[in-house]
């Protein structure tokens, strides 16, 4: 038995050395092949990557790889700043990246292999199907709120480039749920959780985690309570939600550690909380990734 396993531990070892021969195989035939851009970090499912570009170098997503709402294929140019420096979001569950890298005048399109983590799932079994999902005017309700943050999602600012993140919440008690975990509801899988959640007492203050402009403000959100979302700049926004005060207005831009708003358990909230998203555009990531 000692043996197998040994030889089983090899065999993972040898395994883990070909994938990594794989990768690096794949990086090097990419730059012979003509393309410079390179990656800052290892591509991780529901993860914020930041990139380069070379110069002359050009890069696209499909629209309906955004998730706000424009569901064709034309080609979607991300912005890079004038160092050629990119943003760029990979949704939960997604095993491969499909970019289109223009050099030339020449579109080419380019797939990279992600690693794919391992969140959180809670098995609930036996549920009335009704309970699982809310009624007609209430859904309706959620709708069409959550279709007024995926417009204001749509234009994204270009002037300042997103480097340093800070946690909204410097003070919280604990994690009470984290991005990406999601419960398994009657054997079908929700979504997985679109942010993180951070536990503290109601008027907790809730501050800005990098520069930006306030593009989205409502006081009474069906599940969210009171809402207030920035734009980061290169399609980075950060959302908060079940919010007791809101200090600050649409278009106002803010700074690293500028007051927000506090905590409170408005909308849909079990208890005093912050839900805090970080989208790209409309592709939701792990916002812990970033501190
Ligand atoms: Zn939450």
């Amino acid at each position: 038995m000692i043996c197998n396993y040994k030889v089983y531990t090899s065999f993972k070892y040898t395994y883990k050395v070909i994938t990594k021969l794989l990768l690096y195989y794949i990086v090097i035939t990419f730059s012979v092949s003509g393309y410079a851009l390179t990656f800052d970090s290892e591509l991780i499912d529901g993860k914020l990557v930041y990139g380069q570009l070379a110069d002359g170098e050009k890069l696209f997503v499909q629209n309906n790889y955004l998730n706000i709402g424009k569901n064709d294929k034309n080609l979607f140019e991300i912005h890079p700043d004038k160092q050629g420096r990119f943003i760029l979001g990979i949704p939960q569950d997604k095993s491969e990246l499909s970019v289109v890298i223009q050099k030339d005048n020449v579109k080419k399109e380019v797939s990279f292999p992600v690693s794919l983590r391992t969140w959180d799932e809670e098995f609930v079994t036996g549920l009335p199907p009704k309970k699982v999902s809310p009624n007609q005017q209430d859904n309706e309700r959620i709708v069409s709120e959550s279709l007024a943050m995926r417009q204001a999602r749509q234009v994204s600012d270009f002037n300042n480039f997103p480097n340093a993140w800070q946690r909204p919440v410097l003070e919280f008690k604990r994690i009470s749920s984290q991005f990406g975990s999601r419960r398994i509801l009657n054997n079908v899988k929700k979504q997985g959780h679109s942010g993180t959640d951070y536990a503290a007492p109601i008027g907790t203050a809730i501050t800005a985690p990098a520069p930006g402009k306030v593009v989205y403000i409502h006081p009474d959100m069906f599940l969210t309570g009171q809402t207030v979302m920035i734009d980061h700049g290169f399609g980075v926004f950060s959302s908060y939600s079940h919010m007791s005060s809101i200090n600050v207005e649409l278009n106002q831009n803010v700074n690293t550690g500028d007051l927000i708003g506090s905590i409170g358990q408005t909308g849909r909230a079990t208890g005093p909380h912050l839900h805090f998203t970080i989208t790209w555009y409309g592709v939701r990531v792990n916002p812990e990734d970033l501190f």
